[in-house]
């Protein structure tokens, strides 16, 4: 395969921005080798400046839910962006966005546009904190949530991958204010409300966690966590920036049948541009300045463009039969990643949640926790990535992050992919 133009890329990168990258996980640190530079993207492609082409499970890392260039999201953005790229006053794209998620996101009355997940997960807890006048927030191990102070402890995604939980620069006091619980365990949690509920503003998760695999949650688990905080009087906020109208329509939320207070979103709800929103129950959200004291601002939230991008990719998603399909899509993926590792002998399991899957080179037989995920051979994992991108199919160069399918990922492509895996378990051994 060539790498030319893109080493060349790389050499210029590495000059000018820290490891050659804007977004850690995709200098390929953890899986090695050097990143290619995307020349354009189309489909389930991605195409580099060499010229290779590569079926993408990574999707943006969780946009592209639709396939790349969409020609409905492209021609809503160029029509938009005639009009004017961003205006600092209220447009009207902004009250449809509003409409299109709280109906179908029922918990959110009101919602609030940012431009990142970082942003909608920021200003969440800022909410859960003004809320409640209290300044403990809870996270989950392996959870990520942007890269925010209070959550980067024990986080997941690049954090996890690099080794550093902890970041440098954020200060031990705030630290301290953030503490942390094993997914999926019903006793800590408990535990944990027992001895600190009182102090606790709000608890943050992802329902399923995308940042440490691909890690549903245990039966009942999501209800349990519900409880605790009714009764304790703390905020539940679900974080679906990444399970946000993928792994159902309505989220993890709509798919488990637990309604939190506040719900963050972004990826998806952009169309491929660089949105987040936050929305929740009424008097929550109407504590949010200018209604409330709770301040929170953006010079480009509610952009006309980006609203745009995102309206035609929420209203793609919402054609009959669309998350059934993709669901379809994921499970033959991964059946037939299962039975090519098998014919390898490779120990290797999979899980998979509407859109999203996860590869786990392991011999148990299901991952469900953290302490599951970082057990397994990440050095395997490695050693497949690095053999399915020769074989021209792109998987997320981590061993902690969830897979994308998209609606353009029809049964050849998969068929193309199992073939590659076969040839790629093979070299794992
Ligand atoms: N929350 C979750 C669950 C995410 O997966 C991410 C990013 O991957 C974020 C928040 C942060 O979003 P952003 O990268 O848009 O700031």
């Amino acid at each position: 395969m060539k790498q030319q133009r893109s080493n060349a890329l790389f050499a210029r990168a590495r000059e000018l921005m820290p490891g050659g990258v804007n977004s850690p996980v995709r200098a390929f640190r953890s899986v090695g080798g050097d990143p290619f530079f995307v020349a354009r993207a189309d489909g389930p492609f991605l195409f580099d400046v060499d010229g290779n082409r590569y079926i993408d499970y990574v999707g943006s890392w969780g946009p592209m839910i639709t396939g790349h260039n969409h020609p409905r999201v492209r021609e809503a953005v160029e029509r938009a962006a005639r009009d004017g790229l961003s205006f600092g006053a209220p447009c009207p794209a902004e009250v449809t966005m509003a409409e299109t998620l709280t109906r179908l996101v029922p918990s959110c009355e009101m919602v609030r546009m940012v431009n990142s997940g970082t942003e909608a997960t920021l200003s969440a807890i800022r909410l859960a904190r003004g809320a409640t006048g209290r300044a403990r927030i809870v996270k989950f191990e392996g959870c990520y949530h942007g890269h925010g102070d209070s959550f980067l402890v024990k986080a997941g995604s690049g954090a996890l991958t690099f080794g550093v939980p902890d970041s440098p620069g954020v200060p031990k006091a705030l630290a301290d204010l953030t503490l942390t619980l094993p997914y999926n365990d019903f006793d800590a949690a408990s535990a944990l409300f027992d001895r600190s509920g009182d102090d606790i503003a709000g608890l943050i998760i992802e329902p399923v966690v995308g940042n440490a695999n691909c890690l549903p949650p245990r039966e009942g688990y999501l209800r349990h966590l519900r409880e605790l905080c009714t009764r304790h009087g703390a905020v539940l906020i679900f974080d679906e920036v990444m399970t946000g109208f993928r792994v159902a329509l309505g989220g993890a939320q709509a798919r488990y049948g637990v309604a939190p207070d506040l719900t963050t979103f972004g990826k998806i709800i952009g169309g491929g541009m660089p949105v987040g929103a936050y929305g929740g129950r009424r008097e929550l959200m109407e504590q949010v300045s200018p209604a409330g004291p709770v301040y929170q601002a953006g010079t480009l939230s509610g952009n006309p463009v980006a609203m745009a991008a995102g309206l035609a990719m929420l209203e793609l998603v919402q054609e009959p039969g669309f998350h059934q399909r993709l669901e379809a899509t994921a499970n033959a993926l991964c059946d037939g990643l299962e039975a090519a590792a098998q014919e390898a002998g490779v120990p290797f399991t999979s899980n998979r949640v509407g859109a999203m899957f996860g590869m786990f080179f392991t011999e148990s037989p299901m991952v469900d926790s953290y302490a599951g995920a970082v057990a397994c051979d990440a050095a395997a994992f490695a050693r497949f990535f690095r053999a399915m991108l020769g074989r021209g199919v792109f998987l997320a160069p981590s061993a902690f992050e969830a897979g994308f399918v998209s609606a353009a990922h029809d049964e050849a492509i998969v068929a193309e992919t199992i073939e590659a895996a076969r040839a790629a378990f093979a070299a794992v051994r």
